[in-house]
């Protein structure tokens, strides 16, 4: 009766320590991602032109959401015109979530930055960071190019902001009302 007494105790106690260190990891990770949050949040956005030596001259302020535009129907970025292997470079600091080839945006690139929004940098030539890469602002990503549905067309890099939040005053009951909700301006951002 004894032994069991004791061997009972000690699974107790077992138990009991391997809880412990798992709420305080939980409590942790918790914290952790408040911190992340917060940050998110409170980190400055002040955006440098994603093309290296470029200016506001190099892109139409007015061809953010223009619409008829191709097959997506309306344009939501700017087209920054460079020379083909400029480099392109980190708007602001974040963390590269995707860097990938796809149909359309050719060689693109997109990162998290502040105010959990993303950069999304389309058309490039070369890419010159990974997924799961930390870029400082400034760090080149890439060079441009005429990838994917730009083929054919000036070398170019296409740059969109895409906020995870919606800015529900932005909606529109036209038919890209609702897109309108998440893509800000570009031209607002880098001018201001
Ligand atoms: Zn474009």
């Amino acid at each position: 009766m004894a032994e069991i007494h004791i061997s009972n105790r000690i699974r107790e106690c077992q138990i009991h320590h391997m809880k412990f260190p798992w709420k305080k990891s939980v409590y942790a990770v918790a914290s952790m991602s408040l911190v992340a949050l917060a940050a998110g949040f409170l980190l400055p956005e002040k955006l440098v032109i994603p093309v290296k030596g470029a200016t506001k001259s190099d892109w139409n302020p007015k061809s953010f959401w223009f619409s008829p535009w191709g097959k997506s129907g309306v344009h939501k970025g700017i087209d920054i015109f460079a020379k083909e292997g400029t480099p392109v470079i980190a708007a602001c600091s974040g963390l590269v979530v995707s860097a990938e080839t796809n149909k359309d945006g050719g060689n693109v690139i997109s990162i998290l930055g502040p105010k959990w929004r993303i950069h999304y940098y389309a058309h490039l030539n070369t890419l010159k960071a990974g997924r799961g890469e930390l870029v400082r602002q400034g760090a080149e990503i890439g060079t441009v190019g005429s990838t994917g549905n730009a083929i054919g067309k000036a070398p170019h890099l296409h740059y969109a902001i895409i906020s995870q939040i919606p800015y529900v005053w932005e909606f529109r009951t036209d038919k890209f009302g609702f897109d309108r909700m998440f893509f800000l301006n570009p031209h607002e951002k880098l001018t201001r």
